[in-house]
């Protein structure tokens, strides 16, 4: 007997010209292979390494920043940090390099100083904000411990959701997520450890569009912009200090110990070819109706070529992103191109009437 599937009623967001606000260009620091969490010795410095995370570095965030402080704490050449008051440097202020003083100064250490060439408007700001390890270039070896990482952040903002973070009382909460298939989620990996299966289900659009998805009832939205905020408020009451500049080698800075979270600076500081900008076009909603906007999808398309004949992977996604300073009405992102090798020079402004067209197709509006 074949079951009838579940279906579900989504009212589709409105993408007239009254409803879509500011257009964000942005880049994702991606490395080849896997992000860099490694550490090394340069001269008479210790370096521990967390940058190129793609389009995951808000997934897989708390869960790096532990796994690479753990990394070096644990190692030879971090045995003068039993010291807890030793000084060490951060190089970032992204969402990296404040949770890795976030978990530095949770584990006692207490002379930390961050430095950064920018505080705002960083990818860290602008990310949509669904947890899906997605958007990375993994080598088939490196996936459990990308796994493993992920299933640490996933409990870290499972607990924010659920406010059973004593640190962070906003940022995260619980909800479905849809893809077309559980591949294209990467959260198989996470199921039976943190997350419920996935189920198939129909979506209703309620103007003769349906159609079938794969959903993930415990899939988590990541307000990043509120996260952010909560990593500064942790930042400021543990009076860490941070020193605006750009670091322009290891050996400049005093601290023998230095975390090197410098995102896509690190090309340039770490001499790493393999990390590249992935350029990502992002649209806000506005005028929407808040209570319809509590869904995550993400739908891949395949391959083309942009404007400036750049390889640009489409997919169409919409999340409940909202800006703490906004009304409450002015909710919703929608977004979807990976442009590797995109560059402010070359912003391929076309892909952001594409997006649009394909939210309406994908909601069936005429
Ligand atoms: C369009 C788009 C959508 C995204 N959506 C998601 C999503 O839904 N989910 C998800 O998990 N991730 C998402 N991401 C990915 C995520 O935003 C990035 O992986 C993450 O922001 C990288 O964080 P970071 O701290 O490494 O880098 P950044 O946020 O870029 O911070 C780097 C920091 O290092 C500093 N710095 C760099 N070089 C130097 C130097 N030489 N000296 C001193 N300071 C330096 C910078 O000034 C900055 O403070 C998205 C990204 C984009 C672009």
């Amino acid at each position: 007997m074949t079951q009838s599937l579940e279906t579900r009623k989504i009212a589709p967001p409105a993408f007239g010209s009254t409803h879509l606000g500011e257009r964000i260009l942005c880049y994702r620091p991606m490395k080849h292979g896997m992000p860099n969490l490694s550490i090394e010795q340069q001269e008479d410095k210790v370096i521990a390494h967390n940058y190129g995370h793609g389009g995951s570095g808000w997934t897989l965030g708390p869960g790096s920043a532990r796994y690479v402080n753990s990394l070096l704490i644990d190692s030879l050449l971090g045995k003068d940090l039993s010291d807890k008051s030793t000084p060490i440097a951060i190089i970032g202020a992204g969402l990296v390099g404040l949770f890795t003083a976030y978990d530095l100064t949770k584990r006692g250490y207490s002379n930390l100083t961050i430095y950064a060439e920018k505080l705002d408007a960083l990818a860290s700001h602008y990310a949509g904000g669904l947890l899906a390890p997605v958007s990375m270039d993994n080598d088939h070896e490196m996936q459990p411990v990308i796994d493993q990482i992920g299933i640490d952040a996933y409990r870290f903002y499972d607990d924010v959701a659920r406010n059973n973070n004593t640190d962070f009382k906003r940022g995260a909460r619980l909800v479905p997520s849809y893809f077309n298939s559980r591949e294209d989620s990467g959260l198989e990996a996470y199921v039976g450890k943190v997350m419920k299966p996935a189920k198939e289900v129909m979506l209703d659009f309620g103007n003769g569009t349906t159609r079938q998805m794969v959903v993930y009832d415990d899939g988590i939205y990541m307000n990043t912009a509120l996260l952010m905020a909560e990593l500064h408020d942790f930042i400021n009451t543990n009076q860490i200090p941070i020193v605006i500049g750009k670091i322009v080698t290891f050996d400049e800075l005093k601290e023998k110990f230095i975390f090197n979270c410098s995102g896509l600076g690190a090309a340039e500081l770490n001499h790493d070819a393999a990390l590249v900008p992935v350029q990502g076009h992002l649209i806000m909603l506005k005028n929407q109706v808040p209570e319809n906007m509590n869904y995550m999808i993400l739908v891949y398309f395949g391959e083309d070529r942009t404007e400036a004949n750049q390889k640009v992977k489409r997919s169409f996604y919409i999340f409940p992103k909202h800006l703490p300073d906004s009304t409450p009405q002015d909710i919703g992102v929608i977004g979807g191109t990976f442009i590797e090798g995109g560059s402010a020079d070359k912003p391929n402004l076309a892909e952001y009437d594409l997006i649009i067209k394909e939210a309406n197709t994908f909601f069936g509006i005429n």
